[in-house]
């Protein structure tokens, strides 16, 4: 029998008529002969209500907890879509992740999966039941439940297609596919029938949150092709898989804003082997991840670092930085939080030029400011005010021509 492993993000099961149309869902792919394991998000909302609440009883809530309160959004939905299976006649069980088996690092609100323990499943499967699991949490070794950072119900599902060796892997959205730009905010964004890893990852990590980052990762490690598709309608989505020589002929394949980045500046520190090296250990040691960096050499041996860094890590970042701030020579620490990241990302920029150029031309001609530029083989990212960054991404969609991809 093939087996499919099904995700359902927050707004497909965001409501109860909305868990029973999903149920109805997987009954039909049951019915079709498929073995179904599914895997649910918390209903959309539920998971930034939670930490808002947890802000609210506590300014700094520690990790620890908020995983033991975050894993709740997830363990509603589940056992609401079983029991709406089970309305429907289908026999079907819902696991928290610690009983699906999914172990995780010790890491509390960003785990990394270690291993999953299949049999649990396989046994329900072959049982004959449908497997409803909670996307984003697991456990770890001494028994403590993890989360996975945000959006890691994706993960989940491809980290048990890839354990439980699925014929195919669908990630059910609100939308009907992974765009050329979130249709939310180019209108004239385009649907693509595939992307590579590759697009997909450096999409993802620039803030396309249609897929988690990691889990496409996780993806490309264990060569897990998935779809990404709509849960409202039956229109094919964007297939997600290795690159192939032919992707290449598209120079730019998407746009990404990420609004949810800091930028911090570390001033007037020694210009001296060593400085560098001591800001982003601590920053490290702090389970910090740092995306652009950029170094200014001024005059007179002194140095500014500046580097961005998850809006969400502000806080602990400048925290970290005060105790080494003395060691490299004093220094201030200075942060802008109203910053975006405009990113276009694609396959055929490791053979055509002028992509920078064309996109800078393109931000100069309706004034938009660049602050900080980055480049890797297949992305240009740069760092410009927050309040421009949706036209930053209408003007670079329409620069490189992709309302016609
Ligand atoms: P889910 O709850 O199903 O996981 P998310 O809200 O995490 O859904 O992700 C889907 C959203 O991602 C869409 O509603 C869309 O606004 C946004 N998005 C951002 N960039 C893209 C893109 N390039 N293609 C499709 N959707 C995108
Ligand atoms: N509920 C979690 C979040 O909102 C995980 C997910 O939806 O994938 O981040
Ligand atoms: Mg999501």
């Amino acid at each position: 029998m093939p087996r499919i492993v099904q995700k359902y993000g927050g707004t497909s099961v965001g409501d109860v008529e909305r868990i029973k149309r999903v149920a109805e869902r997987i009954k039909a792919t049951r019915d079709d002969g498929n073995e179904v394991v599914v895997v649910v998000s918390a209903r959309a909302g539920v998971t930034n209500e939670l930490i808002a609440r947890a802000k609210a009883v506590c300014p700094e809530p520690g990790e620890r907890e908020m995983d033991q309160l975050l894993a709740i959004g997830e363990q509603e939905t589940t056992a609401l879509a079983a029991m709406a299976l089970q309305g429907l006649g289908v026999p079907a069980i819902s696991y928290t992740g610690g009983q699906a088996g999914i172990f995780t690092d010790k890491s509390h609100t960003k785990a990394k999966i270690k291993t999953i323990n299949p049999r649990p499943i396989e046994r329900d499967l072959k049982a004959g039941r449908v497997v409803i699991v909670a996307g984003f949490q697991g456990i770890n070794e001494e028994g403590q439940i993890t989360t996975l950072g945000r959006g890691g119900s994706d993960l989940t599902a491809i980290a048990l297609a890839a354990a439980l060796q699925a014929d195919k892997c669908e990630i059910y959205t609100d939308v009907d596919g992974v765009y050329t730009a979130d249709p939310r905010v180019v209108k004239n964004a385009r649907k693509l029938p595939e992307i590579s890893y590759d697009e997909m990852l450096e999409l993802a990590s620039s803030g396309s949150k249609v897929m988690q980052s990691r889990s496409v990762e996780f993806a490309k490690k264990y060569g897990v092709v998935f779809e990404v598709r709509s849960s409202f309608n039956h229109n094919p989505g964007t297939l997600v898989k290795e690159e192939v020589a032919y992707m290449e002929q598209v120079v730019v394949r998407g746009v990404a804003v990420d609004k949810d980045q800091a930028k911090i500046i570390v001033s007037n520190i020694l210009d001296k082997p060593g400085s560098a090296a001591k800001v982003f250990r601590a920053l490290a040691e702090a389970n910090i991840v740092v995306d652009m960096i950029v170094q200014n050499v001024g005059r007179h041996g002194i140095a500014n670092l500046t580097f961005t860094v998850p809006q969400t890590d502000t806080h602990k970042a400048v925290k970290s930085l005060e105790p080494v701030l003395d060691e490299v020579g004093g220094g201030q620490v200075a942060v802008h939080e109203h910053i975006a990241k405009l990113s276009v990302v694609g396959v055929g920029m490791k053979t055509h030029s002028g992509v920078a150029a064309l996109l800078f031309q393109a931000l100069a001609d309706v004034s938009i400011n660049i602050d900080l530029i980055t480049t890797s083989e297949i992305k240009i990212s740069v760092v410009i005010d927050q309040d421009r960054a949706d036209e930053a991404a209408r003007v670079a969609h329409a620069a490189f021509g992709l309302e016609r991809v």
